[in-house]
């Protein structure tokens, strides 16, 4: 079964269309998700229980962007267990 351009409709003979250049769908999903990108660090520091739950659900298939994923998350908990000794540490101190 050939694989379609996701752009021109004609059929892909390699991973780029011969006909306007685009990239084959699993092409583009693995620069998406598999070069490890910054964004997912983002990601994972934005939301650090989502993150964790997609670097399980990654790992195997896009192990570097799960990477990325799980720097984020860990970088967020670190941040968050900082703020809350410090928060803490403050509270135990005013009184
Ligand atoms: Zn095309």
């Amino acid at each position: 079964m050939a694989e379609r351009c996701s752009n021109c409709g004609r059929e892909l003979d390699g991973q780029r269309c011969i006909y306007c250049d685009t990239l084959a769908d699993a092409v583009k999903s693995y620069q998406l998700y598999g070069k490890g990108h910054v964004g997912f660090a983002f990601l994972g520091f934005l939301f650090p229980f989502v993150g964790f739950l997609i670097y399980i659900a990654f790992r195997q298939r896009h192990p570097e962007g799960a990477r990325f994923i799980l720097i984020g998350v860990i970088i967020s908990t670190f941040i968050a267990i900082v703020l809350g000794l410090a928060f803490v540490a403050m509270f135990a101190f005013s009184q």
